[in-house]
């Protein structure tokens, strides 16, 4: 039986026997500084299972840090963060993280195939070696992102939208249920872009959870199907259609009118009648 989780200042707590299994992502009360300069603050939110998240903001909004602070791998001033009701480090197989592309020193000596063997090495335990069973994985995931030709190629070899579909095959191999990824159209051409995108809702079809850093604000509406808006605050959180609204964008990006304004039209277009209101009024 399934055990009610209560949410705490010290983190999730039982509670008694009954329902709810805990979030993908659960993040309580996060205040996240740099020499002790806050640069993300009042971030509260839990992702429910399944979805697509669009984490949007401007630059220098948090967004890569928050993505951090979910993997554990930056210290937090306060609050909490857990993964299926773990801490972070807890749960390192159970969660895969696609980098920025450019945090990434490509010029290392290591074949497209071998990066991605590396997405499977949390599964192997101490001391075994990958092995057949961990080629046939990889390569099937090289495969997946249509990378299966570039197998034995050298990273540094491959252009940046076949270095990013690498960098994707890595996150497959390591089969998780929670994706991470900062920015991962970032850079790439219409054609990666697409089977990105394809790839995503995949991972979704199957009931995973994915959170995504994305700047794009056009193709926001098509990609995701909950969104974050953070300005170093949070702005708000939820499903696409009711939070992603000309007022909740000029919150999060201030007084960056035209961009908003072209957004808003391109949106407009994209949504459903009912909610042509929000764009038109
Ligand atoms: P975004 O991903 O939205 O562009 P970041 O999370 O990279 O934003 O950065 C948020 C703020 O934190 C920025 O002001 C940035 O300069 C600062 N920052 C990021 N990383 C560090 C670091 N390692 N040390 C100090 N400040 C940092």
């Amino acid at each position: 039986m399934d055990e009610r989780v209560t949410t705490t200042e010290e983190g999730p707590t039982k509670k008694s026997t009954v329902t709810a299994k805990p979030p993908p992502l659960e993040v309580h009360d996060l205040t996240v500084a740099y020499h002790r300069r806050p640069v993300l603050w009042d971030i509260d939110f839990a992702v429910p299972k399944g979805r697509l998240v669009g984490i949007i903001g401007p630059n220098g909004s948090g967004k890569t840090t928050l993505v951090k602070a979910c993997l554990g791998l930056v210290p937090l001033a306060s609050g909490w963060v857990r993964c299926f009701g773990k801490q972070p480090s807890e749960q390192r197989k159970r969660v895969g993280y696609v980098p920025q592309r450019e945090s990434v020193d490509w010029d290392f000596p290591i074949d497209a195939i071998d990066v991605v063997m590396m997405g499977r090495y949390g599964g192997l335990g101490w001391f075994r070696k990958p092995g057949s069973k961990e080629r046939k994985i990889a390569g099937e995931c090289l495969r997946k992102v249509g990378m299966a030709d570039y197998a034995k190629r050298q990273i540094s070899q491959l252009s940046g939208g076949q270095q990013q579909r690498v960098f994707l095959a890595r996150a497959l191999a390591q089969r998780s249920d929670l994706y991470l990824m900062d920015e991962p159209f970032q850079g790439v051409d219409a054609a990666t872009e697409t089977a990105i995108v394809g790839l995503l809702n995949d991972i979704k079809a199957q009931g995973k959870t994915v959170l995504c850093v994305h700047h794009d604000l056009q193709t926001v509406t098509e990609y995701f199907d909950w969104v974050l808006l953070l300005n170093m605050r949070q702005i708000v959180f939820g499903p696409t259609e009711e939070v992603f609204t000309n007022e909740n964008l000029r919150r999060t990006y201030g007084g960056r009118l035209n961009i908003i304004s072209d957004v808003a039209d391109a949106v407009a277009r994209k949504l459903p009648d009912k909610s042509k209101d929000k764009w038109t009024g």
